[in-house]
């Protein structure tokens, strides 16, 4: 089944039962805690808050979604994209547990000519919370589920807040067992590749305080308006309807794949570690594409940062595949077609995509001829001399000469098998930045393009990971 089709049917079963269609919004949204819109429930906030009336009871929507901490299991896990699609289902204190479970379990088993993804009911296991009976009773009654496929999990994986005083409430997770080849049975679904996640419900019911239950405390209170808040994978759901083995070989990602086989003449699936350079080229091309057609372009602040460290990831791993020319506009042109059905301003703004994407890539690709020289160089002197840790000083001077942001420089010390001496690093660059601050009452000192790299690694450092902490902390599930 293509992903187009699990979307319509998606669709068209929540608008069967009477919830209204609600198209995505931008994945930039007016948010100073999120960088991207990470989950379908985002642009929903202020009705789950309670800051505006909702203007509908029930509601569905395809969300698009940006996950920047997911970005280092790219191409490693089988089932984690930067950028994919939400599928979910909203109540605004209409229905509740029963009615949401019910709802899911008839999308996922009923028959596909029935209008249903097929699933087989023997092979879905479900999370609970720990305390929440009554979602175990529900999953027994509404679903048949045996006991056994019922599995009771702490606040830490199975209950969600926004961090803050507020709303909150238990989670249950739907997972499909893939079968033997994919590890044994019976361990924590949560833990065993073999178990693929693929929808999350919440059960917005209490009213946290100050301090969260994901570490054990009490809810203050319980919620006067309950509320239901899921998220189905898109891309998770294609990999079992496709029966391909990973989000990033089903039929909207697996074509930058192709693009990325033609263009370096090397087979997907000859080696391991092309794989994930091809899947990391596949991914990021689409989360690149679909986060400048929002309007981002690359930069050294926080979502512009974010953007430039996708594309240079691609530009790279596309050079060691062996490819010299440039390769964003292609990647983009392949993304266009496959995502420009579903997204037709990708198609309509394709020109100012495909320019801002050349404008990054010359710079970068200047960039990177000689600090590649400086690092290979270095790497090899470490190698000779029998260590395994590149020292700071050469992090620093990649980073101050060569304006290589430092998780380049960690990355491609990690694909070189050595560490990187971060500490010495740091401290280079404090020492560097209390010398510009005892220099601030002169004037600026030009080192041209120089500056704009060290914003960015001090971004790298510090912000950066604060922004992605502070997303997950906000929103995810
Ligand atoms: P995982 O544990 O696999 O990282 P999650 O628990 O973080 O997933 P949720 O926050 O519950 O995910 O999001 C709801 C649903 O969105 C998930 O059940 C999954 O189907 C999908 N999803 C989450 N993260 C990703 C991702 N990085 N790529 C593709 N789909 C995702
Ligand atoms: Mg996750
Ligand atoms: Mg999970
Ligand atoms: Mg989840």
């Amino acid at each position: 089944m293509q992903t187009h089709e699990i979307i319509k049917r998606f669709r068209e079963h929540f608008e069967n039962n009477g919830h209204t269609v609600v198209p995505s919004a931008s994945l930039i949204l007016d948010d100073p805690n999120l960088l991207f819109v990470n989950a379908g429930m985002v642009p929903f906030k202020p009705y789950f808050l309670g800051e505006a009336p909702p203007p509908f009871k029930r509601a569905t929507s395809i969300q698009k979604c940006v996950r920047t901490p997911d970005i280092d299991e790219v191409g490693k896990t089988t089932r984690h994209n930067t950028f994919f699609q939400m599928a979910g289902n909203f109540s605004f204190g209409d229905y509740f547990k029963e009615d949401a479970i019910r709802l899911a379990w008839e999308l996922v088993t009923n028959p596909q000519d029935k209008g249903g993804y097929g699933f087989d009911p023997e092979r879905i296991w479900v999370t609970v919370y720990e305390d929440d009976d009554e979602a175990q009773q529900l999953w027994q009654k509404v679903a048949g589920l045996p006991t056994e496929r019922i599995q009771r999990r702490d606040g830490k994986d199975n209950y969600w807040d926004m961090g803050v005083p507020g709303p909150g409430g238990p989670c249950s997770e739907i997972y499909y067992d893939r079968g033997p080849a994919y590890g044994k049975e019976g361990g924590p679904v949560v833990d065993e590749d073999r178990y693929l996640e693929i929808w999350n419900l919440v059960f917005m019911q209490d009213e946290r305080g100050e301090l969260s239950p994901k570490l054990g405390h009490k809810p203050v209170g319980s919620l006067p308006n309950k509320n239901i808040d899921t998220g189905m994978g898109v891309e998770r759901v294609a990999v079992l309807l496709q029966g391909v083995d990973n989000v990033y070989e089903t039929d909207l990602v697996r074509p930058v794949i192709q693009k990325a086989e033609e263009l370096s003449g090397r087979k997907y699936g000859d080696n391991p570690v092309d794989d994930v350079r091809f899947r990391v080229i596949a991914d990021h091309a689409r989360s690149g594409v679909l986060i400048v057609g929002d309007g981002v372009t690359p930069g050294n602040e926080a979502r512009g940062y974010v953007l430039r460290r996708l594309l240079r990831r691609i530009v790279r791993s596309a050079r060691l595949l062996g490819v010299t020319e440039p390769v964003l506009v292609q990647f983009a042109e392949v993304v266009r077609d496959a995502m420009g059905p579903a997204y037709p301003d990708l198609v309509s703004g394709f020109p100012r995509i495909a320019q801002v994407l050349k404008a990054e890539e010359d710079t970068f690709l200047r960039t990177l001829e000689a600090g590649s020289r400086i690092f290979d160089n270095a790497a090899a002197e470490v190698k000779a001399d029998g260590r395994a840790t590149l020292p700071g000083d050469k992090a620093f001077q990649l980073h101050d000469t060569y304006g290589f942001p430092i998780d380049l420089t960690l990355e491609m010390a990690s694909e070189a098998g050595l560490t990187v001496d971060e500490d010495g690093f740091r401290k280079l660059m404090a020492e560097q930045r209390a010398r510009a601050k005892a220099d601030a009452a002169g004037k600026k000192t030009g080192h041209g393009d120089q500056t704009v790299y060290r914003e960015l690694l001090e971004l790298g450092a510090t912000e950066f990971t604060g922004y992605s902490e502070l997303a997950s902390e906000a929103t995810l599930r």
